[in-house]
């Protein structure tokens, strides 16, 4: 038996039916043996990340879990095959690149272990494959900008996925490098020598996974620097899919008042309390929502996403598109097609898709 815990993928963080797949705690030499082969060439410094890993057989998983989310319409659910169908509309509009800001990337060992955990809740992922495969499928996709989010969800191991970013991409081109940080010992410390020395340009946190609470003292000075520094965080505080612990609008809120300056994106508008959150636009200035999964046929972010578009013209300066690539079970044409064909202004759409992200990182988009 193994008693590592097992890596919480964003958006599949169904606690009640985790408890289930935990007892059932193999793992599951396949996938290991596989990995393990090329970790050791390029990733042995990571073995911290590695250890954290427990991979489950679908066969495993309690067919009462699912299905945990729906279609729109189960008879037509969008293509999965990466077909880039919106780069006329792309065109049409003069949109000259995407900027996705919600892109995940994570050493191979801990994907395949997100990957196989999607499997066994019927979350089929369009795009598996190596990083190879990943970043030109960003490419043929007309996604020139995008980041490396990722998370922890125990002590002792964002440090390592901070060095791991900053080791294996030091070389990818238009990737903005995003770190992670956990109330731990020493957090001050290693989000300081990520913006310092590493040059990240950006943080994530995950309330759910992470059962981060994120008005806990421990993490105070922590924010204060990345206020002062005007560092940008992204954070899944909402409740969507499943609540946690520590997420929704009545954590955030007071967090929002004991950092006012602090540059916040809220993951996926805040789902599922999408009109408390945008509210919390009109009082603070530096706070912005990103539409991942928001406005997709596959409902993981509500059942009604349409009655926010106009969300996305209200607010077009601090919304920022954003689509869990690879964790997505549509190919990308539909998130981005999506919101090209919305009765927005043209000007809203240049907004979302790629100029604010571009102002924000100080990136020319002429
Ligand atoms: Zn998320
Ligand atoms: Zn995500």
């Amino acid at each position: 038996m193994n008693q590592k815990t097992m890596i919480q993928p964003c958006f599949a963080c169904f606690q009640n039916s985790l408890d289930k797949i935990q007892s059932n705690n193999h793992i599951h030499n396949d996938i290991l043996e596989l990995s393990s082969k090329e970790i050791h060439s390029i990733e042995s410094n990571f073995k911290e990340i590695e250890s954290n890993v427990n991979i489950n057989s679908s066969n495993n998983i309690d067919s009462s879990i699912r299905p945990i989310l729906a279609w729109r319409d189960p008879h037509n659910p969008p293509s999965n095959i990466d077909e880039v169908t919106h780069l006329g509309l792309m065109e049409k509009y003069k949109i000259p690149f995407i900027f996705d800001i919600h892109t995940h990337f994570f050493p191979l060992s801990v994907m395949r272990a997100i990957w196989k955990w999607f499997d066994g809740v019927g979350w089929g992922i369009t795009y598996k494959g190596k990083e190879e495969y990943r970043l030109d499928a960003l490419t043929r996709n007309k996604i020139k900008y995008f980041t490396s989010l990722n998370y922890a969800h125990k002590p002792n191991m964002a440090r390592g996925l901070n060095q791991w970013v900053h080791e294996t991409h030091k070389d990818t081109k238009n990737m903005i490098h995003f770190g992670t940080f956990y109330p731990e010992p020493g957090v001050e410390a290693y989000v300081k020598q990520a913006v310092e020395e590493f040059g990240f340009q950006g943080f994530k946190l995950h309330c759910e996974v992470s059962k981060l609470d994120l008005n806990t003292p421990e993490l105070r000075s922590t924010f204060q620097y990345l206020e002062k520094d005007q560092i940008p965080i992204l954070i899944h505080t909402g409740t969507a899919p499943l609540p946690g612990e520590f997420t929704g609008y009545k954590y955030f809120r007071p967090f929002m008042e004991a950092f006012p300056n602090l540059k916040v994106i809220v993951a996926h508008m805040g789902a599922y309390e999408m009109e408390e959150y945008a509210s919390l636009l009109d009082i603070y200035p530096q706070l912005a929502l990103d539409t991942t999964m928001v406005f997709v046929d596959y409902l993981a972010t509500g059942s009604k996403p349409d009655k926010y578009i106009d969300n996305l013209e209200k607010y077009a300066d601090r919304i920022y598109f954003g689509s869990d690539f690879p964790n997505i079970p549509y190919n990308l044409s539909h998130p981005i097609s999506n919101i090209l064909n919305f009765p927005i202004s043209t000007e809203a759409k240049h907004k979302i898709l790629y100029k604010n992200a571009c102002d924000l990182f100080r990136i020319a988009y002429y």
